[in-house]
Parts: structure tokens; sequence; C-alpha cells
């Protein structure tokens, strides 16, 4: 995409988060009239995802040339997802124990929905299982992204064995990225309108402005909690992109447009496409670009984990409940964990803390007093988690042997 067009895209995108807000704080309900427009955006992101994904890995894997540089490339990333994964739970659990957003919070006993007390049985081994699936197909329906990635991966390294039978068919995978990335630019010029609705619909399902403040007050400190820890995640990775990439403000900047839209739709994994184009339109390698991000996409969640980390110790201290190292250190692990386990998608992050809370012995219908705030700050963390995913691009991409910042 030009890069004056980027630009006006970004303005007309920043225009549709605050048209967006205004109109569903003012009218409410009235704005549900517009989620069709939203859903129809959401549901064009979604349609590339799956071949996207399929496309790109294929062919970022095979353009490593030999497949040894694999572990390269996947040993910065895992080193980097972990890292910043651990730093963000970090800053979550600093952040409320100096806020203690929960003592002394007066609440009704909350009731949480079916489909969560059903989860309590996640665990690590969860995790792995979920890595190879019996029906691709299934997973995809599903938009697990994780087996996908993992086939795409094994077949383009059988791929690149097979010598110019091979070639043929990564050369196909190859034009099947670029047309798909052609269908991403296209949809980006939707984003602002999509984002609009999306965002004004959201809050006018939340019965509009008036209606919010009282939810975001019945919980107190603890939006502040969430969203000043998400800031200060943030400016972590700022630190990162200027210090171990190399790169400026710009990158930022440039990234703007995949930012707005993961706070539109609240979804790595929708957001994903424009993730991509955004890092490719500045210059980060393509190696990085198709390996890490689609991985990130949906391993990779800084903004999931440090809020994980945060809510479990918010419910903790609501019910009085005193953790002390032991259990927080538990909270640390499994926080990174459930942030690994949750998919890309709206309120993933919420099912997920169910491995959290049961770790550590807390009551699981604490998480029925994080719902009604839930969707605002999982905007927020979405773009976090976009954000993490698009510095350890750039941060790859620095320690590739053949290309430098
Ligand atoms: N919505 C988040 C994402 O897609 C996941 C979550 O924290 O709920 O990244």
């Amino acid at each position: 995409m030009p890069h004056s067009h980027a630009v006006a895209l970004l303005l007309f995108i920043v225009l549709g988060v605050f048209a967006g807000a205004a109109t569903g704080w003012v009218w409410g309900e009235g704005m549900l009239a517009v989620a069709w427009v939203g859903e129809l955006f959401l549901n064009a992101l979604k349609m590339l995802i799956i071949p996207l994904i399929v496309a790109a890995v294929i062919s970022g894997v095979a353009s490593l040339g030999d497949i040894r540089k694999l572990g390269r490339l996947g040993g910065i990333t895992v080193l980097y997802f972990t890292g910043t994964t651990a730093i963000a739970v970090a800053i979550g659990l600093l952040m409320v124990n100096l806020i203690q957003p929960g003592v002394g919070l007066e609440f009704d006993a909350p009731v949480i929905p079916e489909s969560m007390a059903a989860k309590t049985e996640i665990g690590f081994s969860d995790i792995l299982l979920s890595l190879v699936s019996p029906n691709l197909i299934a997973s995809a329906a599903e938009t697990q992204l994780l087996p996908l990635i993992l086939f795409s991966i094994l077949l383009s390294a059988a791929l690149t064995t097979l010598g110019p039978v091979g070639e043929h068919v990564i050369g196909m995978f190859n034009g099947l990225n670029e047309a798909l990335m052609k269908l991403v630019i296209w949809l980006m010029y939707l984003a602002p309108v999509g984002i609009f609705a999306l965002v004004a619909a959201r809050l006018g399902r939340a019965g509009g402005g008036e209606a919010f403040l009282g939810e975001i007050a019945a919980v107190g400190l603890h939006v502040v909690t969430v969203l000043s820890g998400l800031a200060a995640h943030f400016v972590v990775l700022v630190a990162l992109l200027l210090f171990i990439s190399g790169r400026g403000f710009g990158y930022l900047f440039g990234l703007l447009r995949a930012l707005f839209t993961a706070f539109g739709t609240a979804s790595s994994s929708a957001t994903l496409p424009l993730t991509m184009e955004c890092a490719r339109e500045q210059g980060v390698d393509e190696k990085a670009v198709r390996f890490v991000l689609p991985l990130g996409s949906t391993v990779n969640m800084n903004g999931t984990a440090l809020y994980e980390a945060a809510a479990a110790m918010f419910i903790a201290q609501a019910y009085g409940i005193d953790l002390g190292f032991g259990a927080q250190t538990v909270i640390f692990v499994t926080a990174t964990l459930a942030a690994i386990g949750a998919a890309g998608i709206p309120e993933a992050g919420l099912v997920t803390m169910v491995i959290v809370l049961t770790a550590v012995g807390l009551p699981i219908e604490g998480v029925g007093l994080l719902l009604a705030v839930d969707w605002f700050l999982d905007r927020f963390r979405t773009a976090v988690n976009v954000w993490g995913d698009a510095v350890g691009a750039a941060v790859a991409h620095r320690f590739l042997p053949d290309s430098r910042a």
C-alpha cells in the first residue's frame, strides 16, 4: 500500500474508533443497527486467515533455504515469546500488588456461564495435545491455528527435500501468499467503516455510555490496574523495539493500523492479515513476517498473560484470600500457560483464566466479577498481543543472518 494511502487510512481508522465510541456512548442499543457492518468486516478478515496461514507458513519456512535454519529462527522466536510473556506476567503481578484493586470490594455472589465451569480440567498436557489435530479441516473450522501451523511447517520441510517437484509446489504457495496479501490490502480500505461499526455496536450492546460507566465503577480499580499494566508493557515492548531490533518509532506508526484493528475486532487472529501487511510494508524480512507473526498470533499473547495474572489476583483480593509468594509463583506459570492456550479470538482469555484460578484454589465463580468489563479490557489486551507479535517479527528480523534492519 502506498505510504500516502497508509497515512490517510490510519487517520480514517482513528476517526472510526472515536466515532464508534461516541455514537455507541450516546445512542446505546440503537447502534446495534450497524452491528452487521462490523460482522461483515470481521468475517471478511476471518475468511483470509486459514488460507493465509497455510500459504504464509509454507512459503516462509521454505524460503529459509536450508531447513536447519528453522532452528535458529525458531529459537529466537521462542526465546522472545517466553521472555516477553514472563515480563508481562511480572508487570501484571506488580501492578496488582501495588494498586490492590480487589481489597475491600463489595459484590454480590457472581454467577458464571456453564461453558466456563466445564473448562476446569485444562492442563499442560492439553496445550501439547492441541498441537496435533486429528482433523485439520475441523481445526480450521474452529480457527484452531496451532495444528495448522505445525502441519504447514512439516509439509514445508518435506517439500524442501523433494527437489524440483517440491519447488513447484512451493512456488504455488508463494503465489498464493502474494495473492492473499493483495486481498488483505483491498480489505484494509474497509477497516475504518468496519472498526467504527464494531466499536459502536459493542458499546451499544453494553447499553451505552452510562451503563458502561456503571459497570466500570462496579469493579473499582481493576480496570485501572489492567490498563496501566498494559500501558507499561507496551512501553517495555517499545524499548525492546528500539534497543534490540534497532528500529525506531516509524515502526510503531506503521503498525498502528493493525493495532487499531486489534482494538476494533478484539481478535489477534482476525488482525493477523493486517499485522503481516503492516510489518511487510515496514521492510521486515518475509521469513520473519511469515513465520513469527502467524505463530505469535496464536501463542504469544503478552496482554492476555498480564491480564490473567492481574485478574486472578484481583479475584483473590476480592474474596479476601491472601496469596503469598508461592501462590503468586504458581500464578506466574499458569498465567503464561493460559495465555499460550488462549485462542486469538474475543474474550478467549477469560475462559482460560480458569486454569489459573484452579491452580491456586481460587473460586471459579470469581470470573463472574470480570464478565461485565471483559469485552472492554479484551480490546486493549488484544492490541498489546498484536504489538508483542509485531515487535517479535522485528526482533527476529534483526537476528536473521542475511537481513539487517
Ligand atoms: N482476544 C484476545 C486475542 O485475540 C485473547 C484474549 O485475551 O481474550 O488476542
